[in-house]
């Protein structure tokens, strides 16, 4: 398949290794901040085709174990509500809140639709006018801008009865964040193709320069991130710390400006609290003024006395040190036993982006699958 085998072709991938191997001369760690690339790499043992000089460590790069449990909380107690239906990707219905999961809510009666576009929670809420449509609006800058244009075309379509959870969060922060933490190891990152064909890559350029760290904006398929490890690793060893683009064939320097142009109407930038790690400054976005009107936070605070308290995991999950690269998730002394995606303590076991869940889908028995 175009575009796929080609960047999956094992020879191809071990030839940028041998590259790697050639090159690294000195001890690098290098983060990756992409549940996408994360599964990558475990699913196809990338790191294990690394000379030993380079470390990849995984970072808070799964949007739906970031969201905090205090919104998950807020969505479980509409989605109990019969007046309501609440509209979700398919991922935070086992996400741990603090007392159970929207699955349990389903399983007893709650209304809980799975769309996979933000825009299916429109249909279901012109063709239910007596019930408040819930949308649980979850992610990176990547679905952002369809989670803005719902908005815009409720308002358009004069939809009362349409509202949203927002969760979004924004990468550069955290990587601010990760760098400036105290203990940081991280010297060079991975950045996520996907959210900067949304985004672009120039606001990458400042954290570069500020904290001397080369950022290489890269794929998912197995021979992009080795390309992107060798393209992060050349830098390393040359002393230079640049933004560079491996990922051409999807993203431009200004990303798309139409989605952009879209997130800026709807959102604006706000504090927001990651699951596990704490707030984050300017991490987050949130409905404008002009559209805040859409926030069943602040709709149904009255109504349904919603308390949103900040609460904390599991206390035998460690996703915080997870999500930061402090730890691998095989390291975690639930993981595989306690914790499983059967009965997960933690997100990160229960997204198809998590770390815990791809090491423990493709690493538990040390299995991992060959390239073409
Ligand atoms: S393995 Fe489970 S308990 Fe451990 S950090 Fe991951 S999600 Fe949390």
């Amino acid at each position: 398949m175009k575009y796929l085998d080609e960047f999956r072709d094992a020879k191809a991938v071990q030839r940028v290794s041998k590259t790697i191997e050639r090159t690294a001369r000195h001890p690098w760690n290098i983060m990756e901040v992409c549940g996408g690339q994360t599964h990558s790499i475990v699913r196809y043992g990338l790191d294990r085709l690394l000379p030993s000089e380079i470390t990849l460590i995984h970072g808070p790069g799964c949007p739906v174990c970031v969201t905090p449990i205090e919104l998950i909380d807020a969505a479980i107690q509409l989605a109990s509500h019969p007046d309501f239906i609440l509209c979700s990707f398919g991922d935070m219905l086992r996400v741990p809140g603090s007392s159970g999961d929207l699955l349990g809510v389903k399983a007893q009666g709650g209304d809980i639709r799975i769309v996979y576009s933000p825009l299916d929670a429109l249909d279901i809420a012109q063709g239910n006018p007596d019930r408040q449509v819930v949308s649980f609006a979850v992610g990176f800058e990547t679905t952002a801008p369809t989670h803005a244009m719902a908005v815009l075309q409720a308002q358009q379509r004069g939809l009362q009865n349409y509202s949203m959870i927002v969760s979004h969060v924004l990468v550069p922060p955290a990587m601010e964040a990760i760098l400036s933490s105290p203990g940081n190891r991280v010297q060079g990152f991975l950045a996520a193709g996907h959210v900067c064909t949304i985004m672009g890559y120039e606001q990458y350029q400042p954290i570069a320069e500020k904290y001397k760290v080369p950022i290489v904006v890269t794929g998912f398929e197995p021979l992009d991130i080795m390309e992107g490890i060798a393209m992060v690793v050349a830098q390393l060893e040359a002393g230079e710390h640049r933004v560079e683009n491996q990922y051409t064939r999807s993203v431009q320097p200004t990303g798309n400006l139409e989605a952009r142009r879209v997130i800026e109407q709807v959102f604006e930038i706000g504090p927001r609290t990651w699951r596990g790690i704490g707030e984050i400054p300017e991490s987050g976005l949130r409905l404008t003024s002009q559209f805040a009107h859409f926030d069943a936070l602040q709709r149904f605070a009255d109504r349904l006395s919603l308390s949103i308290q900040p609460t904390i995991d599991h206390s035998e999950c460690q996703s915080g040190l997870v999500l930061q690269g402090r730890i691998k998730p095989s390291e975690c002394s639930s993981f595989g036993t306690r914790c499983t995606p059967e009965h997960p303590l933690g997100a990160p076991m229960v997204s198809s982006e998590g770390a815990c869940a791809a090491y423990y889908r493709f690493r538990s028995h040390e299995v991992t699958e060959p390239m073409s």
